[in-house]
């Protein structure tokens, strides 16, 4: 069983929606993203946008590790992982961006 020791990105599932930042009670996930238009359209198709993830970052001095963000996404991009966040000397080193987010 995986232990809820941090959390994880699969940053290819993420389409920036903005839920998790939403339903977060510590308001401490931060998301950064930008729009592009979809190329390789079928011929005469409506020209459609794509959201394009810039950052998504959580402030582990903030979670309390109570996995609603994990619960609501509805695209399986977040989910915990056994190893915990480690403690930091500073407040900016507790804030783990998608490298870090990744990297479990
Ligand atoms: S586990 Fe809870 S507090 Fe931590 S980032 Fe997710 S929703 Fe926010
Ligand atoms: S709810 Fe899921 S898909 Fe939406 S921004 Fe958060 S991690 Fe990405």
């Amino acid at each position: 069983m995986t232990g809820h020791g941090s959390i994880v990105l699969i940053e290819q599932n993420c389409t920036s929606c903005m839920i998790c930042a939403r339903e977060c009670p510590s308001w401490c996930i931060t998301i950064d993203s930008h729009t592009e238009t979809v190329v390789d359209q079928p011929a005469g198709a409506r020209a459609r946008t794509e959201n394009v993830l810039d950052r998504f970052a959580i402030d582990w001095s903030l979670c309390m590790f109570c996995g609603i963000c994990v619960d609501e996404c509805p695209f399986d991009a977040l989910e915990w992982a056994t190893p915990q966040a480690l403690p930091a000397r500073t407040l900016t080193a507790l804030t783990h961006e998608i490298p870090d987010l990744s990297a479990h």
